[in-house]
């Protein structure tokens, strides 16, 4: 048996034989370019060369299948001139500063996800379209034929990496699982993979196409990461019980999508999505999550070389409103310092970062920075329903600080003639224990509370987050941290103020029963995890006395 170690992405596991992809030189990657008129250029000339082609494949199916048949190829035309796609791809390239490839073949990729998420049979069926369009101009762009599989049967596709072009030219029914030797977690091979419920192991490393070839057989664990070529008997057996247990559960989870999130005994609940990055939100409409509860703004920064500018972020933040059609969507301010170090911001060393400068810290001492994301804010609040959240909250100046700072921005939009959304909602997130303690004082200052439990944990059992090695020492279930949130639940409650979770352990279903009896009302979790928490609210009777609790050391 080989035995190879990557990334689970999406939990599910496979058994097949393996399909070495084929690549006939097209791969999309994201590249960074400065002249982005001449991307645009580019996509002009592949967009009026698509055009052609599809003009061409009309008249061919107008001669052979008749004039309805044919139809689809016009509005496959009209689809290459839509405003909002060519608008999403133009914005991609002058902001992102990215290839017109990478540009097309992401916007082609959200705008597949968001169809297929409608509720409308008509707008789902689009998806493959768009799909089909953004595929077509990208061949145009790169002049290349499409990428193949030679295999008939149902196959485990192993690749270097997978442009979202090729991905959805390969016949899903004919792939088993994806296993590539990059990627990452948010690549979209690994949105696409969770997306159409196909096992997927990412980051196996370099070595492994030289190892393996067509048609040995392999097991695919999309749980652990695992990935064994030439497994033996008993591993295959293991694998089969395993794929058919998951896959009876993951059909009962889908059956939920349009349910509400409601205790048998009444009580209902908000469940949310955790995102970085507009490129995830497919995959929380896809999971049919009510609203985003935690946008991590830090990474359009960390994504950026210099400091993105008060319209680049506008965009953005117009972009995630919008796609998120008047659900609640709570953008956090920037979050930068300890683990997520921005070379331009030109941070001085600190001994202790995750207890030093970072988040609000630096957004306080920094007003020119903070400043130009709360104008961003704002000037897109009228764009959706937004909240936006501020984080490492200690002290309470340092709220009345924030909140000065806020009025004066608006003050500054009003004399500016900027229209804003003056009900948009303002919340901390409690991830201090300072913060659990004093939020009596905090609650009447703000409209929410949302608890990041990855920091409250840090903070109150003194275990750095980013250290494997004190794993053992820092127990999440700890009692401590549980009577914290309570503690944040009832000031939030006494104030008329509402609290939600977005740390990791939201996702938690072995706690989510104490959270309904806190009186958390809203959970947010990674996009795959709404409907699992979903199942548990729905299995829970709020009624019962007894309950159980987790493990408590
Ligand atoms: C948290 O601390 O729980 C949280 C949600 O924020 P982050 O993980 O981004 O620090
Ligand atoms: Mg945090």
């Amino acid at each position: 048996m080989l035995k190879y170690q990557g990334k689970g992405v999406y939990g599910a596991v496979a058994v097949g034989k393996i399909s070495v992809f084929k690549r006939q030189d097209v791969q999309v990657r994201r590249e960074k370019t400065e002249d982005t008129a001449s991307e645009l250029k580019r996509l002009e000339n592949a967009k009026a060369a698509a055009i052609e082609q599809l003009q061409e494949i009309y008249e061919k199916a107008l001669r052979e299948v008749g004039e309805a048949n044919a139809a689809i190829f016009e509005i496959h035309m009209m689809m290459v001139e839509d405003e909002d796609y060519n608008d999403a791809i133009t914005e991609m390239i002058t902001t992102q500063n990215v290839n017109a490839e990478y540009a097309v073949a992401i916007t082609g990729d959200n705008f597949a996800e968001m169809f297929s998420a409608m509720d409308d049979a008509y707008m789902q069926a689009r998806s493959a379209d768009v799909k089909d369009i953004s595929n077509r101009i990208i061949s145009c762009l790169t002049n290349c034929g499409s990428a193949e599989t030679q295999s008939d049967e149902p196959v485990i596709i192993c690749a270097d990496d997978l442009a979202p072009s090729e991905t959805v030219t390969l016949d899903k029914d004919k792939v088993l699982a994806f296993v590539t030797a990059h990627g990452s977690s948010n690549s979209h091979t690994a949105i696409l993979a969770r997306n159409m419920n196909i096992p997927a192991i990412i980051g196996v490393g370099e070595t492994f196409l030289s190892e393996i070839s067509d048609g040995d057989t392999a097991v695919v664990n999309g749980f652990t990461g695992e990935f064994i070529v030439h497994p033996d008997e008993q591993t295959i057996n293991n694998a089969e019980k395993k794929r058919e247990e998951e896959q009876e559960k993951k059909a009962l989870l889908q059956k939920l999508k349009g349910k509400e999130n409601i205790t048998l005994d009444g009580r209902k609940i908000n469940i949310y999505a955790n995102i970085g990055s507009v490129d995830n939100i497919g995959a929380v409409l896809l999971n049919d999550a009510g609203g985003i509860g935690l946008f991590r703004s830090e990474f359009l920064y960390l994504e950026n070389t210099d400091y993105p500018s008060e319209d680049e972020q506008f965009r953005i933040y117009k972009r995630v409103l919008e796609s998120m059609a008047g659900k609640k969507v709570i953008i956090r301010t920037l979050d930068i310092g300890a683990d997520k170090q921005c070379d331009y911001f030109h941070m001085p060393k600190e001994e202790n970062p995750a207890l030093g400068i970072r988040a609000i810290r630096l957004c306080l001492n920094r007003p020119e920075v903070f400043r130009t994301q709360l104008r961003a804010l704002f000037r897109a609040s009228v764009f959706g329903n937004l909240g936006i959240m501020f984080p490492m909250i200690a002290n309470v100046w340092e709220l009345k600080e924030i909140l000065a700072l806020c009025n004066e921005v608006k003050a500054e939009l009003r004399k500016d003639g900027i229209e804003y959304a003056e009900d948009t909602e303002l919340g901390i997130m409690i991830e201090t224990p300072a913060a659990a303690l004093i939020s009596d004082r905090l609650a009447p200052m703000v409209d929410f509370f949302s608890v990041g439990t990855n920091d409250l944990t840090q903070y109150t059992l003194a275990c750095d987050r980013q250290n494997p090695a004190i794993d053992r020492f820092c127990d999440v279930h700890h009692e401590a941290i549980l009577r914290l949130i309570e503690m944040a639940a009832e000031n939030a409650h006494k104030h008329g103020k509402w609290i939600g979770i977005c740390g990791e352990l939201a996702a938690d279903t072995s706690l989510t029963e104490t959270f309904l009896r806190m009186g958390i009302d809203e959970l947010s979790v990674s996009p795959a995890f709404v409907l699992k928490v979903r199942n548990a609210v729905r299995n829970i009777d709020l009624r019962c006395v007894f309950q159980q609790l987790p493990d408590q050391v």
